[in-house]
């Protein structure tokens, strides 16, 4: 059966649905670039599949939507006033996994950092990215974007 989406519509819908390749994560990945740093990506073999992984330093790093994983006091983790029943325990799941997967990371002696989705707006990804830089050089064993 032919695809009634264009492959750029698919690529779209498919990034919509596993939450990889959006475009804070892309737009991360760029600035990171720009400072020569090098890491590889989704690593299956890692608790959690971290979006980034920086061996070198350590470091696992997740690329995190402020609605899907509930941003704590951010203004884009808006819940939805509707259909509470689906949503409710949609959320307590992401947010479960995604201390879980930190948990496992932190037990393996990975350093993990998490950097919301609003952290990485245009005009503030640069600075996110420079914290985050500074961050890999450190000892911290964790980071958060933007800081708590
Ligand atoms: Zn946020």
């Amino acid at each position: 059966m032919t695809d009634p989406l264009t492959p750029a519509q698919r690529r779209r819908a498919m990034q919509a649905v596993r939450g990889k390749n959006t475009t804070p994560e892309m737009r991360l990945r760029r600035a990171l670039d720009a400072r020569g740093l090098r890491f590889r990506l989704h690593r299956r073999d890692l608790p959690g599949s971290p979006d980034l992984v920086l061996a070198r330093f350590g470091a696992a790093i997740f690329v995190h939507g402020c609605f899907w994983h509930r941003h704590p006091g951010c203004r884009y983790a808006t819940t939805p006033a509707t259909r509470t029943e689906y949503w409710a325990p949609k959320f307590a799941g992401n947010v479960a996994r995604d201390r879980a997967a930190i948990d496992a990371l932190r037990a393996r002696g990975w350093r993990v950092g998490v950097v919301w989705e609003c952290a990485l707006r245009a005009r503030a990804a640069p600075a996110t990215a420079a914290a985050l830089d500074d961050w890999l050089r450190g000892a911290a064993a964790t980071l958060e974007m933007p800081q708590p």
